[in-house]
């Protein structure tokens, strides 16, 4: 089976201190499938766009072996935009405007030929509607789900709801605070294992990810980027190539989980090097692979 993935598909305006896109293709789902694409495949995605959806970015999707049965297009509907501004300093993003447009009534539904489906990317959308992507599943092993502060202030209850049905969440630092209300991030982490899921991906923004399990603290480094032009998608390539990666090998063991966060890792640091989707576009595995052993000799040391 493949992996299924849903989320949002959208049309991202973005500028930041180098350069500017307009309508650019973007969207979670997107980035999770075609950074997972270059592990395993095929990549179920599930989402919703308007007609006004260009027929180049589902033909480039469609490509990277990610299957749109599950792409509902809504006739004379408009597709989601978002629209957001970086400013000098990368980590600061301004949210300029967010018109839901189609994705205002998405509801989705799960092909019948994909409800076998064992493994599952929930990108950041309502938990409610993550729930109901649960509820059609027909026993699913292995969860990763992604939320954000939106939903942790506004559904808290809804996403404490969600949480035991999760195996892995995918969260940043600040959300991990705010969900657990603990600025220590290991007792935070402690916190929201107690909700429900096993495993635990703090991620830190250009300081690197930590993941915790019952045995298990990881601490994954940055990559030093020289280029950053475009950080929007970094979090769902993270998570895309961390479920890719566990996707293709069906192992779940430590040492799995530590290289599934750096490939996670290393796609995130692919996706930023250009705007939009571009630098998740035309990558080899052969090129992902070189950047891993960067990532391993970043962090190797020994004693003299
Ligand atoms: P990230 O940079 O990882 O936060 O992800 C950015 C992507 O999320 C962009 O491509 C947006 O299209 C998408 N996005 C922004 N706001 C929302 C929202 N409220 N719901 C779903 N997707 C969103």
């Amino acid at each position: 089976m493949g992996l299924l993935v849903v989320g949002s598909v959208g049309l991202d305006t973005v500028s930041t201190p180098f350069d500017k896109v307009n309508d650019a293709l973007g969207g979670s789902a997107t980035y999770i499938s075609l950074s997972a694409s270059y592990f395993t495949g095929p990549i179920n995605l599930v989402g919703i766009v308007g007609s006004d959806f260009p027929k180049v970015y589902m033909k480039m999707l469609e490509e990277h072996n990610i299957e749109l049965d599950g792409l509902k297009i809504v006739e004379d509907g408009k597709t989601f935009r978002w629209s957001g501004k970086y400013h000098y300093d990368l980590n600061v993003r301004d949210t300029l405007s967010t018109e839901l447009n189609v994705f205002e009534k998405f509801d989705p539904v799960i092909p019948e030929n994909w409800r076998k489906s064992k493994y599952i990317c929930l990108g950041n959308i309502d938990p409610v509607l993550q729930g109901r992507v649960l509820d059609q599943m027909n026993n699913p092993q292995f969860v990763v789900c992604d939320t954000m502060n939106y939903w942790i202030e506004g559904k808290k209850k809804e996403l404490l709801e969600l949480l035991p049905r999760v195996s892995v969440l995918i969260i940043n630092d600040s959300e991990a605070r705010l969900l657990a209300h603990e600025p220590n991030l290991i007792k935070a982490a402690k916190k929201i294992r107690d909700l429900g899921p096993e495993i635990l991906i703090i991620k830190k923004g250009e300081h690197g990810a930590l993941l915790f399990t019952e045995d298990v603290i990881f601490s994954a480094p940055a990559y030093p980027m020289e280029m950053i032009n475009d950080p929007t998608g970094a979090g769902d390539s993270f998570a895309g190539g961390f479920v890719g990666y566990l996707h293709r090998n069906r192992d779940l063991s430590p040492k799995s989980l530590k290289a599934a966060v750096i490939y996670g890792s290393t796609m995130a640091s692919f996706c930023v090097e250009k705007f939009s989707t571009k630098g998740l576009e035309e990558l080899s595995i052969l090129r992902i692979k070189d950047r891993f052993r960067e990532f391993m000799n970043l962090s190797r040391f020994d004693e003299s």
